[in-house]
Protein backbone atom coordinates (compact mmCIF):
# COMPACT_ATOMS: atom_id res chain seq x y z
CA UNK A 1 0.00 0.00 0.00
CA UNK A 2 0.73 3.25 -0.88
CA UNK A 3 2.94 4.71 2.00
CA UNK A 4 1.27 8.68 2.95
CA UNK A 5 3.67 11.21 4.66
CA UNK A 6 2.85 14.30 2.32
CA UNK A 7 -0.58 15.82 1.37
CA UNK A 8 -0.98 18.60 -1.13
CA UNK A 9 -4.09 20.69 -0.35
CA UNK A 10 -5.34 23.00 -4.08
CA UNK A 11 -6.95 25.91 -2.84
CA UNK A 12 -7.00 27.34 0.47
CA UNK A 13 -10.39 28.89 0.65
CA UNK A 14 -13.37 27.80 3.08
CA UNK A 15 -12.90 24.41 2.63
CA UNK A 16 -9.27 23.35 1.50
CA UNK A 17 -7.56 25.15 4.39
CA UNK A 18 -9.87 23.32 6.69
CA UNK A 19 -8.61 19.96 5.07
CA UNK A 20 -5.09 21.00 5.02
CA UNK A 21 -4.77 22.19 8.52
CA UNK A 22 -6.83 18.97 9.90
CA UNK A 23 -4.46 16.53 7.95
CA UNK A 24 -1.33 18.76 9.28
CA UNK A 25 -3.01 18.56 13.29
CA UNK A 26 -2.86 14.66 12.59
CA UNK A 27 0.80 14.87 11.77
CA UNK A 28 1.45 15.29 7.56
CA UNK A 29 3.08 17.36 6.76
CA UNK A 30 1.07 19.73 4.27
CA UNK A 31 2.27 21.70 1.09
CA UNK A 32 -1.17 23.96 0.44
CA UNK A 33 -1.32 25.86 -3.14
CA UNK A 34 -3.20 28.47 -4.56
CA UNK A 35 -3.37 30.81 -7.60
CA UNK A 36 -0.99 33.77 -6.94
CA UNK A 37 1.19 34.67 -3.74
CA UNK A 38 -0.92 37.31 -2.46
CA UNK A 39 -3.99 34.81 -1.79
CA UNK A 40 -1.59 32.48 -0.32
CA UNK A 41 -0.28 35.26 1.64
CA UNK A 42 -3.12 35.99 3.09
CA UNK A 43 -3.84 32.04 3.90
CA UNK A 44 -0.61 32.24 5.75
CA UNK A 45 -1.18 35.22 8.01
CA UNK A 46 -4.63 35.05 8.06
CA UNK A 47 -6.54 31.71 7.74
CA UNK A 48 -4.47 29.61 9.20
CA UNK A 49 -4.04 30.87 12.45
CA UNK A 50 -7.12 31.86 12.78
CA UNK A 51 -7.76 28.17 12.36
CA UNK A 52 -5.09 27.64 14.57
CA UNK A 53 -7.53 29.72 17.26
CA UNK A 54 -10.44 27.56 16.37
CA UNK A 55 -9.08 24.40 17.16
CA UNK A 56 -7.86 26.17 20.30
CA UNK A 57 -11.23 26.69 21.32
CA UNK A 58 -13.41 23.68 19.90
CA UNK A 59 -11.24 20.97 19.39
CA UNK A 60 -11.39 18.90 22.60
CA UNK A 61 -7.20 17.75 22.96
CA UNK A 62 -6.13 20.84 21.38
CA UNK A 63 -3.34 22.56 23.47
CA UNK A 64 -0.89 25.79 22.11
CA UNK A 65 1.89 23.21 21.07
CA UNK A 66 -0.12 21.17 19.26
CA UNK A 67 -1.97 23.98 17.32
CA UNK A 68 1.55 25.72 16.78
CA UNK A 69 2.65 22.39 15.57
CA UNK A 70 0.37 22.16 12.96
CA UNK A 71 1.05 25.32 11.45
CA UNK A 72 4.63 24.26 10.99
CA UNK A 73 3.88 21.33 9.14
CA UNK A 74 2.43 23.51 6.68
CA UNK A 75 4.35 25.15 3.45
CA UNK A 76 2.86 27.97 1.06
CA UNK A 77 2.91 27.68 -2.52
CA UNK A 78 1.62 29.50 -6.00
CA UNK A 79 3.79 27.95 -7.87
CA UNK A 80 2.32 23.66 -9.08
CA UNK A 81 5.38 22.43 -9.52
CA UNK A 82 7.25 23.13 -6.39
CA UNK A 83 3.86 22.56 -4.25
CA UNK A 84 3.39 19.01 -6.12
CA UNK A 85 7.26 18.04 -5.07
CA UNK A 86 7.23 14.54 -3.22
CA UNK A 87 3.40 14.65 -2.57
CA UNK A 88 1.47 11.22 -1.91
CA UNK A 89 -1.99 12.29 -2.14
CA UNK A 90 -3.26 15.59 -3.44
CA UNK A 91 -6.75 17.12 -2.56
CA UNK A 92 -8.37 19.98 -4.93
CA UNK A 93 -10.58 22.41 -3.10
CA UNK A 94 -10.80 24.67 -5.78
CA UNK A 95 -13.96 26.39 -7.03
CA UNK A 96 -17.22 24.21 -7.90
CA UNK A 97 -16.05 24.69 -11.76
CA UNK A 98 -15.67 21.58 -14.04
CA UNK A 99 -13.45 23.34 -16.60
CA UNK A 100 -11.35 24.58 -13.12
CA UNK A 101 -10.91 21.33 -11.97
CA UNK A 102 -9.73 19.63 -15.33
CA UNK A 103 -7.36 22.32 -15.61
CA UNK A 104 -5.48 21.75 -12.59
CA UNK A 105 -5.28 18.00 -12.51
CA UNK A 106 -3.92 18.16 -15.95
CA UNK A 107 -1.24 20.66 -14.64
CA UNK A 108 -1.01 18.43 -11.67
CA UNK A 109 -0.78 15.38 -13.76
CA UNK A 110 2.08 16.72 -15.43
CA UNK A 111 4.15 17.87 -12.62
CA UNK A 112 3.15 15.22 -9.47
CA UNK A 113 4.91 11.88 -8.98
CA UNK A 114 3.44 9.43 -11.01
CA UNK A 115 2.45 7.58 -7.19
CA UNK A 116 0.42 10.31 -6.05
CA UNK A 117 -3.52 9.60 -5.52
CA UNK A 118 -5.50 12.28 -6.89
CA UNK A 119 -8.73 13.25 -4.82
CA UNK A 120 -11.46 16.16 -5.39
CA UNK A 121 -13.53 17.36 -2.57
CA UNK A 122 -16.17 18.60 -5.54
CA UNK A 123 -19.47 19.05 -3.92
CA UNK A 124 -21.58 18.74 -6.96
CA UNK A 125 -19.44 16.55 -9.71
CA UNK A 126 -19.25 13.79 -10.52
CA UNK A 127 -15.21 12.20 -10.16
CA UNK A 128 -16.12 10.30 -13.98
CA UNK A 129 -16.32 13.79 -15.64
CA UNK A 130 -13.16 15.08 -14.43
CA UNK A 131 -11.30 11.33 -14.46
CA UNK A 132 -10.48 11.74 -17.81
CA UNK A 133 -7.93 15.19 -17.37
CA UNK A 134 -6.27 13.33 -14.48
CA UNK A 135 -3.87 11.39 -17.07
CA UNK A 136 -4.29 8.80 -13.92
CA UNK A 137 -7.71 7.47 -13.57
CA UNK A 138 -6.95 4.41 -11.75
CA UNK A 139 -5.56 7.21 -9.29
CA UNK A 140 -8.03 9.71 -9.06
CA UNK A 141 -11.56 9.31 -6.89
CA UNK A 142 -13.33 12.23 -4.73
CA UNK A 143 -12.96 12.82 -1.19
CA UNK A 144 -15.74 15.03 0.43
CA UNK A 145 -15.38 17.14 3.49
CA UNK A 146 -18.58 18.61 5.61
CA UNK A 147 -18.11 22.08 6.22
CA UNK A 148 -16.14 22.35 9.81
CA UNK A 149 -14.47 19.50 9.61
CA UNK A 150 -12.78 19.54 12.90
CA UNK A 151 -16.34 19.03 14.37
CA UNK A 152 -18.30 17.97 11.25
CA UNK A 153 -16.19 14.95 10.73
CA UNK A 154 -17.48 12.76 7.39
CA UNK A 155 -15.35 11.93 4.30
CA UNK A 156 -17.47 10.29 1.51
CA UNK A 157 -15.21 8.46 -0.34
CA UNK A 158 -16.46 7.85 -3.97
CA UNK A 159 -14.39 6.72 -7.37
CA UNK A 160 -15.53 5.81 -10.81
CA UNK A 161 -15.72 2.42 -12.65
CA UNK A 162 -11.75 3.23 -13.16
CA UNK A 163 -10.34 3.64 -10.00
CA UNK A 164 -8.21 1.07 -8.36
CA UNK A 165 -9.79 -1.15 -5.44
CA UNK A 166 -6.41 -0.30 -3.80
CA UNK A 167 -5.89 3.45 -4.07
CA UNK A 168 -9.64 3.43 -2.76
CA UNK A 169 -8.61 1.16 -0.11
CA UNK A 170 -5.77 3.32 0.98
CA UNK A 171 -7.77 7.01 0.99
CA UNK A 172 -10.28 5.22 3.21
CA UNK A 173 -7.64 4.48 4.94
CA UNK A 174 -5.76 7.90 5.08
CA UNK A 175 -9.29 9.58 5.96
CA UNK A 176 -9.38 7.87 9.30
CA UNK A 177 -5.63 8.67 10.17
CA UNK A 178 -6.65 12.70 9.29
CA UNK A 179 -9.72 11.94 11.85
CA UNK A 180 -12.22 11.47 9.65
CA UNK A 181 -15.20 8.51 9.53
CA UNK A 182 -14.89 7.33 6.32
CA UNK A 183 -18.05 6.56 4.18
CA UNK A 184 -17.37 4.57 1.37
CA UNK A 185 -19.75 4.69 -1.36
CA UNK A 186 -20.58 1.85 -3.42
CA UNK A 187 -20.76 4.16 -6.93
CA UNK A 188 -20.95 7.37 -8.16
CA UNK A 189 -24.18 9.05 -7.00
CA UNK A 190 -24.36 13.55 -7.43
CA UNK A 191 -24.54 14.65 -3.59
CA UNK A 192 -22.55 11.69 -2.05
CA UNK A 193 -24.58 10.57 0.27
CA UNK A 194 -24.87 13.91 2.85
CA UNK A 195 -26.40 16.30 -0.04
CA UNK A 196 -29.26 13.36 -1.24
CA UNK A 197 -30.64 13.78 2.01
CA UNK A 198 -30.01 17.54 3.14
CA UNK A 199 -31.34 19.07 -0.54
CA UNK A 200 -34.69 17.74 -0.18
CA UNK A 201 -35.21 17.91 3.87
CA UNK A 202 -33.76 21.77 3.32
CA UNK A 203 -36.25 22.58 0.69
CA UNK A 204 -39.34 20.60 2.11
CA UNK A 205 -38.66 22.91 5.25
CA UNK A 206 -38.46 26.14 3.01
CA UNK A 207 -41.89 24.93 1.22
CA UNK A 208 -43.25 25.03 4.75
CA UNK A 209 -42.41 27.88 5.69
CA UNK A 210 -42.55 29.92 2.01
CA UNK A 211 -46.27 28.76 1.94
CA UNK A 212 -47.01 29.83 5.45
CA UNK A 213 -48.14 26.77 6.59
CA UNK A 214 -45.70 26.70 9.59
CA UNK A 215 -43.06 28.95 11.12
CA UNK A 216 -39.33 27.96 10.52
CA UNK A 217 -39.38 27.37 14.68
CA UNK A 218 -42.23 25.46 14.48
CA UNK A 219 -40.82 23.36 11.73
CA UNK A 220 -37.65 22.62 13.57
CA UNK A 221 -39.07 21.68 16.63
CA UNK A 222 -41.27 19.34 14.67
CA UNK A 223 -37.97 17.99 13.36
CA UNK A 224 -36.10 18.04 16.67
CA UNK A 225 -38.27 16.52 19.06
CA UNK A 226 -40.54 13.90 17.21
CA UNK A 227 -36.86 12.13 15.35
CA UNK A 228 -34.63 13.29 18.29
CA UNK A 229 -32.56 15.19 15.79
CA UNK A 230 -29.78 18.20 17.20
CA UNK A 231 -30.76 20.81 14.80
CA UNK A 232 -33.64 21.45 12.69
CA UNK A 233 -33.74 22.60 9.23
CA UNK A 234 -33.75 25.97 9.18
CA UNK A 235 -30.57 25.77 12.06
CA UNK A 236 -28.72 24.06 9.70
CA UNK A 237 -29.88 26.86 7.03
CA UNK A 238 -28.16 29.46 9.25
CA UNK A 239 -25.31 27.28 9.70
CA UNK A 240 -24.70 26.86 6.05
CA UNK A 241 -25.27 30.41 5.30
CA UNK A 242 -28.43 31.45 3.04
CA UNK A 243 -26.39 32.48 0.15
CA UNK A 244 -25.76 28.99 -0.80
CA UNK A 245 -29.09 27.36 -1.00
CA UNK A 246 -30.32 30.78 -2.80
CA UNK A 247 -27.76 30.05 -5.01
CA UNK A 248 -29.04 26.38 -5.35
CA UNK A 249 -33.09 27.58 -5.54
CA UNK A 250 -32.74 30.30 -7.95
CA UNK A 251 -30.60 27.80 -10.40
CA UNK A 252 -33.65 25.16 -10.03
CA UNK A 253 -37.11 25.35 -11.49
CA UNK A 254 -39.89 27.54 -11.13
CA UNK A 255 -40.81 26.26 -7.67
CA UNK A 256 -37.44 26.33 -6.88
CA UNK A 257 -36.69 29.98 -7.93
CA UNK A 258 -39.80 31.21 -5.85
CA UNK A 259 -38.14 29.53 -2.56
CA UNK A 260 -35.10 31.43 -3.87
CA UNK A 261 -37.21 34.96 -4.02
CA UNK A 262 -38.64 34.36 -0.35
CA UNK A 263 -35.30 33.52 0.66
CA UNK A 264 -34.05 36.77 -0.73
CA UNK A 265 -37.27 38.96 0.05
CA UNK A 266 -37.48 37.82 3.78
CA UNK A 267 -34.06 37.14 5.21
CA UNK A 268 -30.62 37.66 2.66
CA UNK A 269 -32.23 41.44 1.85
CA UNK A 270 -32.76 42.05 5.52
CA UNK A 271 -28.97 41.13 5.85
CA UNK A 272 -30.22 38.16 7.85
CA UNK A 273 -27.31 35.86 6.34
CA UNK A 274 -26.94 33.22 8.80
CA UNK A 275 -24.87 32.18 11.82
CA UNK A 276 -21.83 34.40 10.83
CA UNK A 277 -23.45 37.35 10.13
CA UNK A 278 -25.44 37.16 14.00
CA UNK A 279 -28.40 36.74 12.25
CA UNK A 280 -30.75 34.23 10.11
CA UNK A 281 -33.75 32.37 10.96
CA UNK A 282 -32.68 32.56 14.23
CA UNK A 283 -30.51 35.44 16.30
CA UNK A 284 -27.17 34.76 17.87
P1 LIG B 1 -13.81 28.88 -1.82
O1 LIG B 1 -14.31 29.80 -2.88
O2 LIG B 1 -13.87 29.28 -0.40
O3 LIG B 1 -12.26 28.53 -2.16
C1 LIG B 1 -11.77 28.24 -3.43
C2 LIG B 1 -10.27 28.47 -3.45
O4 LIG B 1 -9.75 28.03 -4.71
C3 LIG B 1 -9.88 29.94 -3.29
O5 LIG B 1 -8.85 30.04 -2.33
C4 LIG B 1 -9.38 30.32 -4.69
O6 LIG B 1 -8.36 31.30 -4.68
C5 LIG B 1 -8.85 29.00 -5.17
N1 LIG B 1 -8.75 28.92 -6.63
C6 LIG B 1 -9.41 29.64 -7.57
N2 LIG B 1 -9.03 29.25 -8.81
C7 LIG B 1 -8.12 28.26 -8.63
C8 LIG B 1 -7.33 27.49 -9.52
N3 LIG B 1 -7.43 27.64 -10.83
N4 LIG B 1 -6.46 26.61 -9.00
C9 LIG B 1 -6.38 26.45 -7.65
N5 LIG B 1 -7.09 27.14 -6.76
C10 LIG B 1 -7.95 28.05 -7.25
O7 LIG B 1 -14.56 27.49 -2.09
P2 LIG B 1 -14.88 26.31 -1.04
O8 LIG B 1 -16.17 26.57 -0.39
O9 LIG B 1 -13.65 26.04 -0.23
O10 LIG B 1 -15.13 25.11 -2.07
C11 LIG B 1 -14.05 24.46 -2.70
C12 LIG B 1 -14.51 23.10 -3.17
O11 LIG B 1 -14.94 22.35 -2.02
C13 LIG B 1 -15.69 23.11 -4.13
O12 LIG B 1 -15.53 22.07 -5.07
C14 LIG B 1 -16.88 22.84 -3.23
O13 LIG B 1 -17.93 22.18 -3.93
C15 LIG B 1 -16.27 21.90 -2.22
N6 LIG B 1 -16.97 21.85 -0.91
C16 LIG B 1 -17.35 23.00 -0.27
C17 LIG B 1 -18.02 22.91 0.95
C18 LIG B 1 -18.45 24.15 1.71
O14 LIG B 1 -19.26 24.02 2.65
N7 LIG B 1 -17.95 25.34 1.39
C19 LIG B 1 -18.26 21.65 1.52
C20 LIG B 1 -17.82 20.49 0.85
C21 LIG B 1 -17.18 20.62 -0.37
Amino acid sequence: MTDIKKVLVIGTGVLGSQIAYQSAYSGFDVAVYDISDEIVGKARDVTFPGLAQTYLNEVKDATQEKVDAALARLTYHSDMGDAAADVDIAIEAAPERLQIKQNIFAELNEVAPERTIFCTNSSTLLPSDIAPSTGRPDRFLAMHFANRVWQFNTAEIMGTPDTSKTVFDRVVEFGKEIGMVPIPMHKEKAGYVLNSLLVPLLAAAAELAAGDYADPKAVDDVWRIATGAPLGPFQIYDIIGLNTPYNIMINGDAEQQKLGAWLKENYIDKGRLGLASGHGFYDY
